[in-house]
């Protein structure tokens, strides 16, 4: 794409004061004195935009002291645009200078009903190749929610943005397009389903899938966060969402294999403590994740998913911090980046000054972070909880909110600004949160090393191996002992079987519940005087740890074995068993491989 120059635009105006963004070596360069694009929007668009460009320019000013400041260019969608380029919503020059300009913010913007118009919001994405949309969601005190513990909310979403269901391949039912494709599938890919059906098709590449990731993980390094977790739904369609999973892992392990470590390796190698200045890449089905971010959000730190997954994903944890009105959002490529409120235009609000800026204001925030101006977004981020909590709120927070104070958008903005401009202790409240993170970070840890089976699989991970299926806490016996005090071992422990100490050939053996009852039991003979050794099983049968669950599941099948223990080295370390496996599976289907 060729840049023109200031002279060659219609109706833009490139700011004299002021230098642009640049990138060198794979890095954007924010100078001090920067041109940030900026777009209104429709509707409402214009009160919140008046409103949030002050208070970011008093942030920055109070954090800088006048030393950076942002010289704002107004660029056109949406009906503005269409005023001044003969009903062009979408004018090519507003694309090309957003490009040039590499960071942007705008506000909601109508997309004309009727033929001909593509989204603004898709033809942003594909000329610009926005294909992450970020968006951070955490609870700020004050805000309602319907969740006991909405703090605990604190994660950024990275959902791919451009393939997908969304890639727009799809065939209407009764088309001659839908019979072709039906017909390919049906006769040369055997493939059944119902006569008329409608048919989409959902491209996921490597690709698309790493640079995803990578920016998720690139964000995490950046941000000091705990852990990548990639959402899909891989246990059905493996080839697509499960190779998103499988692509994820690759580029951790080929591209930041020095600062991550797998989920696996945190319980196996690590045994749960995660080592100092290492990111834990994970990964959820989609469906549990729905799960967790209710009932154990504070696991999840950023998330990386697919475009779909993503989509719904976003709404849901925004809605559980109260968020769906404040959430804040951007589209990001390699380097440029547009800014944007979640929401609407509302257009029944226009011009009243009455709505909450809160979505395009923390997309400012995000803006300002992606800059590298996190002192000026952190004063906006501390002030805003304080405000609200004091209940001066726009009228939608008023209406949850007993007892509050409603006021409009433009006084709702000067209440922040007074509390920026007013002493505030940033390092203090940055210490202060430092800590907190720490202590959390910290009684996670302790949950993992005391529990670690339970954390797993109550933190919805789907197990991989036989070693993350295994019961680790062995109860051992000598095989001199008597039968009866193997069998009280086994019902003081709940267990059904009891791990025997290696014999004089070093050959470990295992006796179970059943080994008695058919031995012992069923051949009249005495527990208190039979040798645990005379009735137990040796040789075990033994497997790594890292052995495949079906794997696993194809030994125990085949030789008719009721379980295995697993070993490390010609240690036995655990055991698993067929009620194990087939609990695993009942509950989480099949992992992709
Ligand atoms: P909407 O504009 O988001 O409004 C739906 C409702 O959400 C409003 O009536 C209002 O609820 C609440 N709301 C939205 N923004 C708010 C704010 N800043 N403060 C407080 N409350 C807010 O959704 P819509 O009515 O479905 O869409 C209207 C237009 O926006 C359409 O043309 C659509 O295409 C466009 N749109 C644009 C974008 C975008 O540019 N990113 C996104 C979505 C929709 P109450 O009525 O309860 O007060």
């Amino acid at each position: 794409m060729t840049t023109p120059t200031a002279a060659q635009y219609r109706h833009i105006k490139i700011p004299a004061t002021g230098e642009k963004i640049t990138i060198q070596n794979g890095k954007i360069v924010v100078p001090h004195q920067p041109i940030i694009g900026y777009v209104e929007g429709d509707g409402i668009g214009p009160d919140i935009t008046r409103a949030c460009l002050r208070i970011w320019d008093a942030a920055i000013e109070k954090a800088y002291g006048g030393q950076r400041k942002i010289h704002w260019c107004e660029t056109f969608l949406g009906e503005k645009a269409a005023g001044l380029y003969d009903g062009n919503y979408c004018p090519d020059e507003t694309l090309k200078v957003l490009q040039d300009l590499v960071v942007s913010i705008k506000g909601p913007l109508t997309t004309p009903v009727g033929g001909g118009f593509r989204s603004l919001n898709v033809a942003l994405r594909q000329d610009l190749d926005l294909y992450a949309c970020v968006r951070p969601v955490r609870h700020y005190a004050g805000v309602p929610s319907p969740l006991k513990h909405p703090d605990k909310v604190d994660i950024v979403l990275f959902r791919e943005n451009t393939e997908d269901v969304y890639a727009g391949i799809e065939y209407k039912t009764g088309t001659p397009e839908n019979k072709k494709v039906a017909d390919f599938l049906r006769n040369e890919m055997k493939a059944k389903f119902f006569e008329g059906a409608g048919i989409g098709i959902k491209p996921v590449s490597e690709f698309g899938s790493k640079r995803l990731v990578r920016k998720a993980i690139q964000y995490a390094v950046d941000n000091g966060r705990e852990s990548v977790t990639l959402v899909h739904k891989g246990n059905i369609q493996k080839f697509t969402e499960g190779a998103f999973r499988n692509w994820g892992y690759e580029v951790a392990r080929e591209e930041f294999g020095s600062v991550t470590i797998t989920e696996e390796q945190l319980y196996g190698e690590f045994k749960g403590k995660q080592p100092e200045g290492k990111i834990v890449i994970k990964d959820r089905i989609a469906d549990i994740m729905f799960q967790m971010m209710l009932l154990r959000p504070d696991e999840f730190d950023v998330i990386a998913t697919t475009n779909l997954n993503g989509d719904y994903l976003s709404d849901a944890i925004a809605a559980e911090v109260g968020g769906m009105g404040i959430a804040p959002g951007a589209n990001i490529a390699d380097h440029v980046a547009v800014f944007e409120a979640t929401h609407g235009t509302a257009p029944k609000y226009a011009n009243l000054n009455k709505v909450n800026p809160g979505s395009l204001l923390f997309s400012g925030v995000m803006m300002l972070e992606y800059m590298g101006w996190t002192e000026a977004a952190d004063l906006i981020t501390l002030v805003y909880p304080e405000v609200v909590s004091d209940g001066i709120v726009t009228y939608d927070f008023a209406r949850q909110i007993d007892g509050a104070t409603e006021v409009s958008t433009s006084a709702f903005a000067d209440a922040l600004i007074e509390r920026i401009q007013g002493g505030i202790d940033l390092e203090a409240k940055r210490r202060a949160q430092q800590a907190q993170l720490v202590k959390e970070r910290k009684q996670r840890e302790i949950r993992r090393l005391l529990q670690p089976m339970e954390e797993m699989t109550e933190s919805g991970r789907v197990p991989q191996s036989v070693g993350d299926l295994m019961t680790r806490s062995l109860i051992t016996v000598n095989g001199d002992e008597t039968v009866e005090n193997a069998m009280h071992l086994m019902t003081e422990n709940n267990i059904s079987s009891i791990v025997v100490e290696p014999d004089a050939r070093g050959i470990w053996g295992i006796l179970t519940r059943r080994d008695i009852v058919s031995k012992i039991v069923r051949n009249n003979k005495s527990p208190s005087t039979t040798k645990v050794d005379a009735i137990a099983t040796r040789p075990v049968v033994s497997v790594p740890a890292e052995t495949s669950i079906r794997e696993a599941a194809e030994m125990i099948a085949d030789a008719r074995y009721s379980r295995l223990t697993v070993a490390q080295g010609d240690k036995i370390i655990g055991i698993v068993t067929e009620t194990d496996i087939f609990n695993a599976v009942e509950k989480f289907g099949w992992a992709s491989e």
